[in-house]
């Protein structure tokens, strides 16, 4: 008899998987996609739920699986609307998934990884180091928990009837998806596919500090919409602030988005630039910035995403202030480069870009991680995930 500890979570199966799953079970192709319907596009988890589905199969269903999401610790709205839920990954771990509701859209910004080893110099998710990587279920639980909660909160019908509550996805919680890349791509696939939520590619989008060949396998695997966190206008002081830039420097940074833009959604590379006062703000940054994309060996379409640095406490640095931010804002722009300044939202419930740092981490579990964080450096070189000073 199977006991709990062997049921398998049907949110770890993207869509060939579910197939597999129903062949081995003795059931055709088209009950995975019945299957899958139900779990995605009517948020169910009870299998007697399932009405369509024959009763042999529910009741071989309920004892053989579960459709499980990580467990909910807390859930906040913020004043602006904002809503952020931190969840139970097991062992101490946890992760956040933030919800930003805009008139026209509704976007869910999801987490790859419990931790992270990059260490980006201002984030403070790298500062608690690297802990796992999120399976399948958990990141695509996300999405799943996220739009039916929300579902549940407005009284929406849940089934493709209903009013879709998230629109677009954005992979830039907690972690570095391409350094966790296999279940980011199954949980990609199933956001796309049309018996789930049927996301356009467009509407999906990938952040990633710059983990070059990972780009690559992502242009041949599962295309969607590319964000690069750039953050400096050179190497030297890419160096300090994203470490992995001594691993993959800017100028293979930036040919491997010239490589994935036939296969984009889009045609454009987003870049990401945090705004550090003092440190990466000057016009003399913003004019290296444009040299960069402009002048290399082949321009890179693209477009300029300006965070304001959202401070915490031990960073030791300060948001570039509002005119400042417009000014290298403006030289970008009278270059010619579309450039947008983000908007801080969710600032009064620590949900904003960077302080995603789960909460209930378990600090004694820091030996582990130092371990992992160790393997990194032997898999992409000695100054992985190194903290390093910026040069003043
Ligand atoms: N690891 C991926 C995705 C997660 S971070 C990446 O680095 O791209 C998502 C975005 O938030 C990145 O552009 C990151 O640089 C930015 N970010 C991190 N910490 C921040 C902070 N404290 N303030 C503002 N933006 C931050
Ligand atoms: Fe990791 Fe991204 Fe944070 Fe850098 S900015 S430490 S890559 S999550």
């Amino acid at each position: 008899m199977d006991t709990p500890t062997t049921l398998t979570n049907l949110l770890d199966f993207g869509p060939a998987q579910l197939v597999a799953y129903c062949d081995a079970l003795g059931e055709k192709p088209f009950r995975a996609k019945q299957l899958q319907r139900w779990i995605h596009q009517f948020g169910a988890s009870q299998f007697d739920q399932m009405t369509d589905l024959a009763k042999s199969l529910r009741e071989k269903l309920a004892t053989r699986a579960v459709v499980l999401s990580p467990a909910v610790i807390s859930d906040h709205t913020s004043t602006d609307g904002t809503r952020k839920w931190l969840l139970d990954v097991g062992q101490g771990n946890a992760v956040e998934t933030v919800f930003i509701p805009e008139e026209n859209r509704g976007t869910l910004c999801i987490s790859t990884q419990a931790g992270c080893a990059v260490n980006c110099r201002f984030c403070s998710t790298g500062k608690q180091g690297f802990n796992r990587n999120l399976t399948v279920a958990e990141i695509i639980g996300q999405l799943w928990m996220a739009e039916f909660e929300l579902r549940r909160t407005k009284g929406i019908d849940a089934g493709p009837k209903g009013e879709r509550q998230i629109t677009n996805v954005v992979m830039m919680g907690m972690g570095e998806p391409l350094l966790n890349f296999e279940p980011t791509v199954a949980a990609l696939k199933i956001m796309l596919d049309d018996n789930a939520y049927g996301l356009s590619r467009r509407r999906v989008t990938l952040s990633t500090s710059g983990v070059v060949p990972m780009i690559d396998r992502l242009a041949h695997e599962c295309p969607v919409a590319l964000a690069v966190s750039l953050h400096a206008s050179n190497d030297g002081l890419r160096d300090s602030l994203v470490p992995l830039n001594r691993k993959y420097p800017l100028h293979e940074l930036m040919a491997s988005c010239l490589r994935y833009l036939p296969s984009a959604p889009r045609d454009f590379i987003t870049f990401e630039y945090c705004m550090l006062d003092g440190v990466n703000d000057t016009d003399q940054h913003a004019r290296e910035l444009i040299a960069l994309v402009r002048h290399g060996a082949q321009p890179v379409p693209c477009k300029f995403n300006l965070i304001p640095f959202n401070p915490f406490p031990e960073s030791g640095l300060l948001r570039s202030k509002n005119p400042r931010i417009k000014a290298f804002a403006q030289i970008l722009m009278d270059a010619g480069i579309v450039t947008t300044v983000r908007k801080t939202r969710g600032d009064d419930i620590d949900a904003a870009c960077g302080q995603l740092a789960g909460e209930v981490l378990d600090r004694t579990r820091v030996q582990e991680r130092m371990q992992k964080q160790a393997q990194y450096k032997q898999k992409f070189g000695d100054n992985f995930g190194r903290l390093v000073e910026i040069p003043t």
